[in-house]
C-alpha cells in the first residue's frame, strides 16, 4: 500500500511490508486529542516526580522483567510491522531496550541527585551552592519507523526515570509497536497518563510540537527536523533532533580485509540499510580496494533475502515502495555517472513489492547522489582513496555528521584519525552498534542533529538544571552592594590584583590594601 494511502482519511494503517497484509487501522490523534493528552500528562506528572527516583526505577525494573519475558512476541510484532528479520529485532531492538533499562536502573538515581557545587571565586566562598536536576515536565517523543521500539523506548525510559510525563507520537507506519510499548509500561505499573502513546500522521506530530509541551525529542529526516526546529523556535521549545546520516566507513590498508568486508556488508544491509547509523559511504585504501570489493560482493551474494519471520532470513523488505524508489533512483544515477554495479541493483519482485537485492557499487564518486544524499536502503557504495589525508577529506565531505567507522590494524592510528572525523561518534573496527551501548551518547553534528540521547548525557537532556545557593553568613551585607565610592573602587582594584596580578609582590601588597579598604568600606554599605 502506498504511504499516502496509509495515512488517508484521518487514520493510519499498519501494513506488513513483506506481505502487504493489513495489520491494523488507527484514528489519527487530532489537535483536540493532543491538547487533552497534554492536560492529563500535566496533571499526572507532579505525583510521578514526587514518587522519587528509587520507586520510579523499581517500575523500570518491572518493565525490564516483563519485556524479557515477552521478548519473542515483541520481536515478532516488530518484524511483522517493519519487515526486519526477527533475529535482528532481538539484537537491535529488544537487547538495546533491555540494556538501556539496566543502565537507568543502575545509574539514574546517582546521576539525578542534587550535587554540591564548590565556588572557586573568593568573593563567593561564603555561599553554599547546589545543582538540582528537575524534570522538564511533559516530554513529547516523535519517532520514525525504522527502529520503532528501541528509539522511543530508550528515550521514554530516560524521560520517565527523570520524573517527566511522556507523550509518544509514533511513525504512521508502526503504531502497533508503539501500543505494545504502552502496554508493557502500563503493566509495569507506570500510570497511564504518565506515559501515553498517540498514533497519528504528521498532522498529529505537528499538533504535538505546537502544543504546550516542555521538551521535544524528535527522530526522523533532516527535512522534517528543520520544519520542527522552525515550529519550535516560535515559542523557544527546547528540542533534541536526531536526524539522518550518511555515515562513512574508512578502510585503511592495514585493516583485516576479511573482518572489514563482513563489517561493511552487515553495516550496509542491516535492517535493509534503513538505519540512521548504517554504512552509507565506504572508502577503501587503493592497494586493498579490489580485494575488499571482491569480498563484499561474495558475501552480499550469500545473503538470504525474504520474509523476516523466517529465522534464516538475513535481509527483509524495505518499509514501503516510496523508500525503495529512492534507492532505485540513487543506483540509477550512480550507474549513469560511471559506477560499476558489482551485484544486486534490482527489485526482487518475486518476493513482494518492497524487496530490493543487496547491492554493491564500485567506482563511485562524490558527484553521485549515492555519496551525497541519504539512501536509506541496501546499497554499499565503495570508493578507493590514496593516502590517509584523502580518506579523511572524503569522509568529512558531507553535510551529515552522525557517526563513522575506521578500520585498521593499528588502534592508535584509528584513535588518532577518529579525532579528525566530523561526527557524533566514531567506531574503530566496528560499525552501527554504538546505538546499543547504553553508556554512549547518541547524536550527530551538522545536518545530523542537535543534542544527545542515551547514557548520562541523554539523561541530562531530560532535566532542567537549577542552581541554588544559600548564605553561610546571612546577616552580612555584601561588599558589592551599594555604597559606591573612591575607597570601594580602590578596594575592588586591590581585590582583583590579589587574585589576578602577575607578580607575587603586587599580589601580597594588594592583599594588605584590600584588607585595609575592606575594614574601612565595610561600614559604609547601604
Ligand atoms: P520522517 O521525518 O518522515 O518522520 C518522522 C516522524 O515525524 C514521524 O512520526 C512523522 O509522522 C513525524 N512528522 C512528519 N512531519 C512532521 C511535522 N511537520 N511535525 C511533527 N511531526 C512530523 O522520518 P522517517 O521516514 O519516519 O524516518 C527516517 C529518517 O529518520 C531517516 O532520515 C533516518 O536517518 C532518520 N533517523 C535518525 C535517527 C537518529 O537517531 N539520528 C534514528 C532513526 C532514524
Amino acid at each position: 500500500m502506498a504511504p499516502d494511502l496509509q495515512a488517508a482519511a484521518g487514520k493510519v494503517v499498519s501494513v506488513n511490508p513483506a506481505t502487504g497484509e493489513i495489520l491494523g487501522e488507527f484514528a489519527c490523534g487530532s489537535a483536540d486529542e493532543v491538547r487533552a493528552a497534554l492536560a492529563r500528562a500535566r496533571r499526572a506528572q507532579p505525583a510521578w516526580f514526587e514518587l522519587g527516583c528509587r520507586r520510579r526505577t523499581a517500575l523500570l525494573r518491572n518493565f525490564q522483567r516483563l519485556l524479557a519475558q515477552r521478548k519473542t512476541d515483541v520481536a515478532r510484532l516488530i518484524t511483522r510491522e517493519t519487515g526486519k528479520p526477527w533475529v535482528e529485532a532481538l539484537t537491535t531492538e529488544l537487547a538495546v531496550v533491555l540494556d538501556a533499562a539496566r543502565f537507568y536502573i543502575e545509574n539514574a538515581c546517582r546521576l539525578l541527585r542534587d550535587e554540591p557545587l564548590a565556588h572557586g571565586n573568593v568573593a563567593m566562598k561564603q555561599k553554599v551552592g547546589r545543582i538540582l536536576r528537575e524534570p522538564c515536565g511533559v516530554v513529547a517523543i516523535v519517532s520514525p519507523w525504522n527502529y520503532p521500539f528501541s528509539i522511543p523506548a530508550t528515550q521514554a525510559l530516560a524521560a520517565l526515570v527523570a520524573g517527566n510525563a511522556v507523550i509518544l507520537k509514533p511513525s504512521e507506519f508502526t503504531s502497533l509497536v508503539a501500543l505494545e510499548l504502552k502496554d508493557l509500561l502500563d503493566r509495569a505499573g507506570i500510570p497511564g497518563d504518565v506515559f501515553q502513546a498517540m498514533p497519528g500522521d504528521r498532522a498529529t506530530g505537528a499538533a504535538l510540537v505546537s502544543s504546550e509541551i516542555d521538551k521535544l525529542i524528535f527522530t526522523g529526516s533532516v527535512s522534517t527536523g528543520k520544519a520542527i526546529a522552525q515550529a519550535a523556535a516560535t515559542r523557544l521549545l527546547p528540542v533534541i533532533l536526531e536526524l539522518g546520516g550518511k555515515d562513512p566507513m574508512l578502510v585503511l590498508e592495514d585493516a583485516d580485509i576479511e573482518v572489514a568486508s563482513s563489517g561493511a556488508v552487515w553495516g550496509a544491509f542491516v535492517n535493509a540499510g534503513q538505519a540512521c547509523l548504517s554504512v552509507e559511504r565506504c572508502y577503501v585504501q587503493h592497494n586493498v580496494c579490489d580485494r575488499f570489493v571482491e569480498a563484499c560482493v561474495r558475501k552480499a551474494g550469500k545473503l538470504r533475502v525474504g520474509n523476516g519471520m523466517d529465522p534464516e532470513t538475513d535481509v527483509g523488505p524495505m518499509i514501503h515502495e516510496r523508500q525503495l524508489h529512492i534507492v532505485e533512483q540513487h543506483v540509477e544515477d550512480a550507474r549513469e555517472r560511471g559506477a560499476r554495479l558489482m551485484t544486486g541493483g534490482s527489485r526482487l519482485a518475486g518476493l513482494g513489492a518492497n524487496f530490493y537485492a543487496p547491492t554493491v557499487l564500485a567506482d563511485v564518486n562524490h558527484a553521485m547522489r549515492i555519496m551525497r544524499e541519504e539512501t536509506f536502503g541496501p546499497v554499499l557504495p565503495i570508493m578507493s582513496f590514496g593516502d590517509e589525508e584523502e580518506g579523511l577529506a572524503l569522509a568529512n565531505d558531507s553535510e551529515y555528521g552522525l557517526s563513522a567507522s575506521i578500520w585498521t590494524g593499528d588502534r592508535a592510528r584509528g584513535e588518532r584519525l577518529a579525532r579528525r572525523i566530523a561526527a557524533g561518534s566514531v567506531l574503530i573496527n566496528d560499525a552501527v552498534c554504538s546505538f546499543g551501548i547504553s553508556e554512549a551518547p547518541h547524536g550527530g553534528i551538522k545536518a545530523s542533529g542537535i543534542g544527545r540521547t542515551h547514557g548520562r548525557f541523554g539523561l541530562q537532556e531530560m532535566v532542567r538544571l537549577k542552581y541554588v545557593a544559600a548564605e553561610r553568613l546571612p546577616r552580612m551585607k555584601k561588599m558589592w552592594w551599594y555604597g559606591y565610592n573612591q575607597s570601594f573602587a580602590r578596594w575592588m582594584e586591590a581585590f582583583l590584583d590579589v587574585q589576578f596580578a602577575r607578580s607575587t609582590k603586587r599580589r601580597v601588597e594588594a592583599a594588605l590594601q584590600s584588607l585595609e579598604y575592606f575594614l574601612r568600606a565595610g561600614s559604609r554599605r547601604l
